[in-house]
């Protein structure tokens, strides 16, 4: 017989008997192996009250959503992974739909988060659950920009904008969400007509991420850009001076306030598909829908709370006001997605 099988059959008793004959140990050793997509000190606050709170450690995985999910597709039944944190809808929806979660059916998640913030339910509960949204808005130049002029998401297709607009890429998935909304709310003949209006507007090609957007706006380089509401809502927290001079020249605004409303995407939290903790990662992801947790998002991280009745402090957000948001599922983003990447080929949208 191989020694090694051998081997591996006495380990696994000795195990067992230890489990058996000390069950505090076992609690002791509770973890949970998350895999984050969410890169925010913020967070980490978010971790430790949660080991305070049942004993259960944390090991956590960090890379961004295309990392997570190449990972977890590698790793397979062998995954050690038991809850997945992504920061965007249509990488929920990939996610889920490449058979990388399991369905939850819990009944304070149901209760606390929206239908339109979840995946799919087909009877066993829905394979994720948004634990915070936030909002694509229109940044603009004060002094070159018309607020009036920018309001909604089809002006940034006008012609009155050309050489104003910049973004970042468009096959980022913050950007081929809104997209995807926008094929919902338009049609895909008129979202793609509207993709070629805002390459034809661009004053420059795109690149960097949503806050060198805001700093292109407050340079002068662009007079109009995209960007998510926590990266403005941090600049607006921020107390240094170059951070001030950018807020003194850009305004923002939630688009489509008079139509359909702001897209909004989420980030958000799933069970592993092959999860080996089960139990601990359902008790996370209530966690995370709980009123603690829930301010975390909003006070660390400038994001809104998923769940309605949680009461916001942050000062950044209560500048920013009420706004109306869209209300179409945010799984749409993910359905539309390959959709909206062939047209951004054909209309030269990088
Ligand atoms: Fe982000």
């Amino acid at each position: 017989m191989n020694p090694f099988a051998k081997l591996g059959r006495a380990v696994g008793a000795v195990a067992l008997g230890l489990a058996v004959a000390a069950p505090a140990v076992w609690a002791q050793d509770k973890v949970l192996n998350l895999y984050s997509a969410r890169h925010y000190q913020t967070d980490e606050a978010l971790y430790e009250n949660f080991t305070k709170a049942t004993g259960i450690r944390i090991q956590r995985v960090d890379a961004d959503d295309a990392g997570v999910l190449a990972r977890l597709k590698s790793e397979g039944s062998a995954s050690p992974a038991d809850v997945v944190l992504l920061v965007d809808a249509a990488r929920l929806w990939t996610a889920e739909s490449e058979g990388l979660f399991q369905p939850v059916k819990s009944q304070l998640l149901e209760s606390r988060i929206p239908a339109t913030l979840r995946g799919q339910d087909s009877g066993q509960g829905p394979h994720w659950f948004g634990m915070s949204t936030r909002a694509r808005v229109i940044v603009y130049d004060k002094t070159r920009v018309a607020r009036a002029d920018v309001d909604t998401y089809e002006e940034l297709a006008d012609p009155k904008h050309k050489g104003k607009v910049c973004t970042r890429s468009g096959s980022h998935p913050y950007n081929l969400s809104l997209f995807g909304s926008l094929v919902e709310h338009l049609g895909a003949e008129k979202t793609e007509q509207w993709l070629k209006g805002v390459v034809d507007n661009m004053a420059r090609a795109p690149k960097g991420g949503d806050t060198d957007q805001i700093r292109a706006v407050a340079s002068g380089e662009c007079a109009i850009a995209l960007t998510n509401s926590y990266y403005l809502a941090r600049l607006m927290r921020s107390t240094k001076p170059e951070d001030r001079a950018v807020l003194e020249k850009v305004g923002v605004v939630f688009p489509n306030q008079s139509t359909w409303g702001t897209h909004v995407n989420i980030a958000g939290a799933a069970v592993a598909r092959h999860a080996k903790n089960r139990d601990a990662a359902v008790a996370f992801l209530e966690y995370l829908a709980g009123d603690a947790a829930q301010r975390y998002f909003a006070d660390g991280n400038n994001e809104w709370p998923a769940v309605a009745s949680v009461k916001v402090t942050n000062p950044a957000l209560a500048a920013l006001g009420e706004f109306r948001a869209e209300t179409i599922p945010v799984a749409v983003a993910g359905k539309n997605q390959t959709r909206v990447q062939q047209m951004l080929d054909r209309v030269g949208y990088r």
